[in-house]
């Protein structure tokens, strides 16, 4: 199988559990959930016009809609070719599970590599058993596409960003029928905003859950 991969490159993990790990990122191309605030608005369309050569998607550049078409073992070989040394590999998007990654994530985990998964939860999560499954949940976006309980039943961590209390409420109506256990569950403040920091810090305490900050944009890294 092949996926279309918007862009390649090896960084930091910036959040969540794996906060810190070197990771590969993939960026598959596609999404159609409609995220006003979105920031790879670039990868929304999988227009033919953007098709581009691999080699073009294996590096920092995920400016524009650019797409290319990788076998999992061309990704990699990418891997290889490139010098990449990290062992974890995050599957994102884009709406990354708009695709079977099945086939993927089991070739990665053949060849020695850990995955981690970060989607909506607006679409069905087909992925090795090992794979880190983080749902970030999109409700009520543009797109119309409801957060689905296979995809929260399926996740090893809910990361939700917040600026105020109705996205906790939001939360817990979402959760409403989960069994967490197991899960661990994040709070993310929107844009490191003062009073949504607090917020998140307070309820992270309140719960036992986790908070996440977006390390990277303190670190200016992608
Ligand atoms: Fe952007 Fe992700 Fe929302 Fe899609 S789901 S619109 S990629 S933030």
């Amino acid at each position: 199988m092949k996926y279309p991969v918007n862009e390649v490159f090896e960084t930091i993990q910036g959040e969540g559990t794996h906060t810190g790990v070197p990771a590969i990122f993939v960026r598959l191309q596609g999404c159609p959930v409609g995220c006003a605030w979105c920031d790879t608005k670039q990868t929304w369309e999988l227009l033919e016009d953007n098709r581009v050569a691999p080699e073009l998607v294996i590096q920092v550049d995920g400016t524009i809609g650019r797409w290319a078409e990788l076998s999992v073992q061309q990704l990699v070989s990418a891997f290889e070719d490139k010098g990449f040394t990290a062992k974890l590999v995050v599957i994102t998007g884009g709406e990354p599970c708009l695709y079977d990654l099945s086939e993927l994530t089991q070739y990665l985990h053949d060849h020695g590599y850990q995955t981690q998964i970060e989607t909506s939860g607006t679409f069905d999560v087909l992925c090795h058993s090992d794979t880190w499954v983080t749902v970030s949940p999109k409700v009520n976006m543009k797109g119309g596409y409801a957060v689905l309980a296979q995809a929260l039943n399926r996740a090893n961590e809910i990361k939700h960003p917040i600026a105020t209390q109705k996205h906790i409420d939001e939360l817990d109506t979402l959760l409403e029928d989960i069994d967490l256990t197991g899960k661990t569950v994040c709070l993310q403040p929107i844009s490191q905003k003062p009073r949504a920091t607090e917020l998140a810090m307070k309820t992270c305490i309140e719960r036992n859950w986790r908070l996440s900050v977006q390390t990277h944009k303190y670190l200016n890294i992608d």
